[in-house]
């Protein structure tokens, strides 16, 4: 076994990392994308459940479902149901296992606002039959992430206004302090399951208005204090 090993030796061309830009102009890689299932009362009572306070809940999009603000969406293949869940996304900075929630912020890098396109009918489907969700959640550019926000710039946000307009019209509208699980509490837990690394993006989860995308739909999302995120169906 070589010690070490250099472009040359991958048997395929390296690709780029998947990358959201950050305020200032330089790019921040991304590693994992981990996502956090309901996290605000309104939006779990949408989705047929009882908001209360069990433990929160994890899945994983590919770090390739990445995609920057502006982007052109295609409509995703096998689904009639392309939903939108505008969230506050947090980009991890130090590293670390079994984080406690007061050094939480000292992990963050910075927050941009994302959104987790899921494709629900796919998702209630494999709810339905006890299987795993991934091809509801993770899929090409199911993760479209605003520019990124440096924590030394604008501190920690835990409460302001978080929205999702379609075409103009506001479809989600809720306050980041109506999460059920904190930014903190989420990473202090999700740090129990993984190392959380540099790179890795963690979607806080949804307020309620979840609702289906179709073709041609301009979606702008906003959380108070940071970039706008804008991107286009097609
Ligand atoms: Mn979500």
């Amino acid at each position: 076994m070589k010690q070490s090993r250099f472009v040359s030796d991958y048997v395929i061309p390296l690709w780029e990392p998947p990358a959201i830009a950050v305020a200032g102009g330089a790019s921040y890689p991304v590693r994992n994308i981990y996502c956090v299932g309901r996290n605000y009362a309104e939006h779990a009572r949408e989705m047929g459940t009882d908001p209360e306070r069990e433990p929160p809940f994890f899945f994983m999009k590919s770090a390739s479902c990445a995609v920057s603000s502006g982007s052109r969406i295609q409509y995703p293949s096998r689904t009639n149901n392309l939903h939108h869940e505008v969230e506050l996304v947090c980009a991890v900075g130090a590293s670390g296992s079994d984080i406690s929630v007061a050094d939480a912020p000292e992990h963050i890098f910075g927050y941009a606002v994302g959104v987790d396109l899921t494709r629900r009918d796919l998702q209630q489907n494999m709810k339905e039959k006890g299987r795993p969700w991934e091809i509801g959640k993770c899929f090409t550019q199911a993760a479209p992430v605003g520019e990124i926000q440096p924590s030394w710039n604008i501190g920690h946000p835990r409460e302001g206004k978080i929205s999702l307009s379609v075409n103009g019209t506001v479809r989600q509208e809720g306050n980041l302090k109506d999460m059920i699980w904190s930014v903190d509490e989420v990473i202090a837990e999700l740090s129990t399951y993984y190392k959380l690394e540099v790179g890795d993006l963690i979607f806080t989860g949804t307020p309620a208005g979840v609702g289906p995308l179709t073709s041609g739909d301009d979606v702008d999302c906003s959380v108070a204090g940071l970039e706008a995120l804008q991107f286009t169906v097609s």
